[in-house]
């Protein structure tokens, strides 16, 4: 194949325990999926269904080779969201939730990085949440682990401390919408496709961090990331 230009190189992630890589094609995000966040996005927790935004490939840092994130341009609260990450390994569209598990090939830690006052500023004025989440390495992610080693995690404990202070700390079982849940109401607008990225949500407790700063996020069974904010 000759390109006109230099092809973009694929973005991928580690596997745990594997040598070959998980290579990262679009990535979904759930909005406002724990009820304690919602409340603090001053939103109300309800079960109306699940609402979805994006981020571009070139989001994903696979946090184990490449442990830090650049201070993005143009914000002041650049916040932390400590999700569970569902990568796809099989696509498919009007997933039944019965089946949604068949369609996952592993799971990770990852952080949701945002541009708090430029999401919040969109939101209210009812614009796109574009600058606010889908910027370039908004998504540092950790080891994938496979669904064939690990099984599907329902409960584990999901946590996030900066600096050593502990930020958040949840269970992903106050998923409101679960992992099967999401994959069937996401494929009934978009068929999925291998090498998705799902990311679920995050718990309360999300806050700002500046230069300097270390996160450490763990889901238990899954393994921690650590990563740090660089001017
Ligand atoms: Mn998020």
């Amino acid at each position: 194949m000759n390109y006109a230009i230099p092809a973009p190189a694929p973005h991928t992630l580690a596997i745990a325990g594997r040598d070959e890589r998980f290579p990262v094609n679009r990535v979904f995000c759930v909005g406002r999926n724990y009820a304690a966040h919602a409340r603090e996005m001053g939103k109300d927790p309800d079960r109306e269904p699940p609402f979805f935004f994006m981020k571009p490939a070139n989001a994903v840092i696979d946090a184990t080779r490449v442990p830090s994130v650049p201070y993005p341009p143009k914000t002041a609260n650049y916040h932390h969201e400590i999700e569970l990450v569902v990568a796809i390994g099989q696509g498919g569209r009007d997933i039944a939730v019965a089946n949604a598990l068949e369609h996952v090939y592993g799971y990770a830690v990852g952080l949701d990085m945002t541009r708090r006052d430029l999401q919040l500023e969109a939101r209210d004025k009812g614009r796109p949440w574009e600058f606010g989440k889908s910027f370039a390495a908004s998504a540092p992610i950790g080891a994938l682990h496979r669904a064939a080693d690990a099984g599907h995690p329902a409960q584990a404990a999901i946590t996030l401390s900066v600096n050593g202070q502990p930020r958040q700390s949840s269970d992903i079982a106050k998923l409101i919408w679960s992992v099967s849940e999401c994959i069937a109401v996401l494929s009934e607008y978009e068929a999925l496709e291998p090498g998705d990225l799902i990311m679920t949500g995050t718990p309360e407790g999300v806050n700002a961090v500046l230069p300097g700063d270390v996160m450490q996020g763990a889901i238990a069974g899954l393994g921690e990331i650590r990563v740090s904010v660089v001017a």
